[in-house]
Formats: structure tokens, sequence, C-alpha cells
């Protein structure tokens, strides 16, 4: 055979394997990695730390979870804040008040309630933990679309775009980020619609309550069907972690997050 003859079909050869895996890379769901642990509201549960504080992120790292979830809401005076909510302190509603007026309540281990630019400044020195950032329900669907728009701002401009995975019970919210940031991954938390609905949305995954799945277990298997990801919340018995891990889901939310690395360790 020629030299030229060998050089055109190994090119040939090359452009066919390149454009299968091109092409297979694109269409396969990504294999399964296993359960991975999600902090819920970061580690919370332990010395010096409370729910959504920076100090429960720091933990979380620490440990080297998966993911480290947290609660945002928007102030009256359009501040994005990491507070669960909607209580907090003597205020009713965090949403109803401005910033300067939710900020003058302590969290319980002492800190003031982070800013979301505060709490992603501190993300970001960790990336290998994601961010799994809860966007919680606003009154009107107005407001519900503007509070998308500025929380995709602060996180393009903290540079944490490939860090960060998105959450709402909203639907509206859930579509508002499959509109606007469509390669980011987003997923549902109120547990009333099945995979296929979902997909048919192009919301990526599922992160419902662990009793929607006792109800409707076959959604594990119909979610990676579709290709969607499986979270499940807020789990903190071990029988109930072993029983998920065992039926494949991808992500354990859980506010005992060692527990559930140990659990992992053992099964490996
Ligand atoms: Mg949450």
């Amino acid at each position: 055979m020629s030299i030229k003859k060998i050089l055109l079909y190994g090119g040939l050869f090359l452009l066919l394997v390149g454009s299968m895996y091109y092409f297979f890379s694109r269409t396969t769901p990504p294999e399964p990695q296993g359960t991975r642990v999600i902090a819920h509201r970061g580690y919370w549960d332990t010395e010096g730390s409370a729910q959504n504080s920076l100090a429960a992120l720091r933990a979380s790292q620490a440990i080297g979870v998966y993911g480290s979830e947290f609660d945002v809401n928007m102030t009256a005076d359009d501040q994005l804040i990491v507070v669960h909510g909607p209580r907090h302190g003597e205020i009713e509603n965090v949403q109803n008040v401005t910033f300067e007026e939710a900020r003058a309540y302590a969290l319980p281990n002492g800190e003031q309630i982070p800013t979301l630019a505060e709490y992603l400044e501190l993300g970001k020195q960790n990336p290998d933990v994601r961010l799994i950032l809860e966007i919680k329900s606003h009154a009107t669907p107005e407001r519900e679309s503007f509070v998308v728009k500025k929380v995709l701002e602060a996180v393009k401009a903290a540079g944490v775009e490939q860090q960060t995975e998105y959450i709402a019970f909203s639907l509206h919210i859930c579509r508002e980020l499959a509109r606007l940031a469509p390669k980011t991954d987003v997923a549902y938390l109120s547990g009333d619609l099945s995979p296929e609905e979902l997909h048919d949305m192009g919301i990526d995954g599922l992160d419902y309550n662990i009793n929607v799945f006792v109800k409707n277990p076959q959604w594990i298997e119909q979610a990676h069907f579709f290709g969607l990801t499986v979270n499940v919340w807020t789990v903190n018995k071990e029988e109930d972690m072993r029983m998920l891990i065992d039926n494949g889901v991808d992500f354990i939310t859980t506010d005992a997050p060692e527990l559930l690395q140990q659990v992992l360790q053992e099964k490996e």
C-alpha cells in the first residue's frame, strides 16, 4: 500500500472514531457514579456551626462532601441573602423586610446572615465542593423571575457558574433556570411531577422527599431512563440511607453527612 493510501485510510479511520466518540458522548447519559453526599444547609449539626452559615459551608468543605446545599431569599430591597426563612428572629418573612432589618438578627452561632456574594466567595475557595443553591419561592412569578435573574448574575460575578447547581420548589423558578441557564443542572423539589413530565420541561433532575420515593419507587429507574438525576431529602437515618443507596439514587441530602460518608465507605 502506498504512503498516500495509508494516510488516507488512517485519516478516514480517525475521523470515524472521532465522530462516533462525539456522537456517543452527547447521547449516552453519564455512567452512574454511585450515591454522593450533599450536606443539607451546609454541615450545620456540628460545633460552632448553624444552618446556612458560612461556618456550615466551611465544615462541609472540611469533610469533603460532593455538595453543600443552602437557601437563598431576596429581601424587599432586592438583596440576596443566604437564610432559610421565611421566619428569622422576630421577622415573620425575610422577603418583606430590608436587608438591614434582616441582618439585625444573628444566626444561632452568632454569625450575621451571609449575603449570597459572601457565601459564593467562600464556596469558590474549594472548587471540589459543589454549591447546591436553592432558590426559595417568592410572592409572584414576576418576583421569582427577577430573583432568578439576580441569582444568575451573582453566580456569574463570583465566577462559580461551573460549580453551582440549582434546586427549587417553585416550578416557575425551575423553568426560568432551565431557560436562562440551559447548561446548568436544575432539579425540582416539590415531588408532584413524574420524571417524564420534568424531562419534557427541560428540567435535569428530581430532588424529592424520601416519602415520595417510598410511594413511587419506580420513579428512580424512570428518572434514569430519561437521563434525569435523583436526589433525596432529608435522609438522616442509617437504614434509609442504605435502602436508597441500594436503589441507586445519585444523591442523598442529609443533616448527617459524616454518617452517610461512613455508610458509603462500608459499602465499598
Ligand atoms: Mg433548602
